[in-house]
């Protein structure tokens, strides 16, 4: 990490990015209210740091051991004097802000009719984005895929309903990228793209779509440690794109016996996370609990632990989905956690300021 002076200037700036790139690495600029601070990307053991030490409007030049620097609240803090928590802008969404934002929607997109009656619902319940995914992870290649395994037609086709039903109802869109293929088809019609929990350590996949330049809702593998997920999330943010949004979705179960939940939800990864990094998190109720009769008092808890909003499955009729249907709630369910999540987060901010006097 190189710290510039307060008062460098733009060409003392350029020098060390150009000495960096002669070494082989890369270099990510951030400018913050107190000073600009460049990142160096790529193998760090190349390098001297007391050639850089040395250069023209440098403060210091330090080697940092931790694994997710350029996306650290501690090293943000050198140019941001406060390390600010990154507010993600998607249309007039802000997420990371003062209210909790809640993405909802279809485990799957089934049918145009389907997508467009969930969006209808899920606007009027008060939800912010829609989801649908289009691309299935699933456990069986017995199981439905989603529209996208039919080919490239109905993959397209299905991705141009997402983006209709996000115009018709004003709402962004965000569906998953399972594979490298699906990048560039994906991004021409959502607003954010996903990256789920099974995909969590594809470097490959997730340089190919932090490349896109658009903000990716990044999914926690449910057997990664908090350090290894910020890790892979610094990949991201290697290729120059910061606009993440941080997803805890549920850790594999311990133990014998039935567990009563399909994954854990680790509630203390929220506040944990958010002292690790400035980047926003999201919480997801639905794949962390796999029940829908649980999903309101794990909404109200992952928004009273700090998350920046949730994302929820929701159906009109769950017992008809094609996927996930035990754990998806139905529109009016969806307007009572949001409801009862946006007083609970009322609540918790307003305790949070009375703290600070
Ligand atoms: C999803 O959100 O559609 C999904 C498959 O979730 P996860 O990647 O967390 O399993
Ligand atoms: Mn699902």
């Amino acid at each position: 990490m190189i710290i510039m002076k307060a008062d460098a200037t733009e060409e003392q700036i350029e020098k060390v990015v150009e000495e960096i790139k002669k070494c082989g690495l890369r270099a990510d600029v951030s400018t913050g209210a107190y000073r600009t601070v460049i990142g160096l990307v790529g193998d760090e053991g190349k390098v001297s740091f007391d050639h850089f030490a040395v250069l023209p409007g440098v403060k210091e030049a330090m080697r940092v051991e931790i694994p997710y620097k350029l996306i650290s609240r501690e090293y943000s803090k050198l140019f941001e004097g406060a390390g600010e928590s990154m507010v993600i802008k998607v249309g007039s969404i802000a997420i990371g802000g003062d209210e909790p934002i809640f993405i909802a929607g279809p485990c799957a997109v089934e049918s145009k009719e389907q997508l467009f009656r969930i969006a209808e619902g899920i606007k009027k319940a008060g939800a912010h984005i829609l989801r649908g995914g289009i691309f299935k992870p699933r456990s069986s290649v017995h199981s439905f895929q989603g529209l996208g395994a039919g080919g490239q037609d109905e993959a397209r086709e299905a991705l141009s309903w997402l983006g209709e039903a996000g115009r018709k109802f004003d709402m962004p869109v965000i569906t998953e990228v399972r594979g490298e293929t699906q990048v560039d088809l994906v991004s021409e019609y959502v607003d954010i793209l996903q990256i789920g929990a099974r995909n969590m350590y594809d470097q490959d996949l997730l340089t190919k779509m932090a490349k896109k330049g658009k903000p990716i809702l990044f999914k926690r593998h449910f057997g990664a440690g908090i350090e290894e997920f910020l890790s892979f999330a610094e990949y991201i943010a290697a290729e120059g794109n910061k606009d993440i949004i941080l997803c805890e979705r549920g850790i594999l179960p311990v133990g014998k016996g039935k567990n009563y939940t399909r994954y854990t939800l680790d509630l203390a990864a929220i506040p944990a996370i958010q002292k690790e990094t400035y980047l926003p998190v999201m919480a997801d109720p639905s794949h962390g609990t796999g029940r829908r009769d649980l999903i309101f008092s794990m909404s109200c808890a992952a928004i009273a632990a700090g998350a920046s909003g949730l994302m929820v499955e929701v159906h009109y009729d769950p017992a008809e989905a094609l996927v996930d249907g035990p754990q998806a709630i139905t529109p009016d369910e969806l307007k009572e956690v949001i409801d009862a999540c946006q007083r609970i987060h009322q609540l918790v901010a307003s305790g949070k300021a009375d703290e600070k006097g």
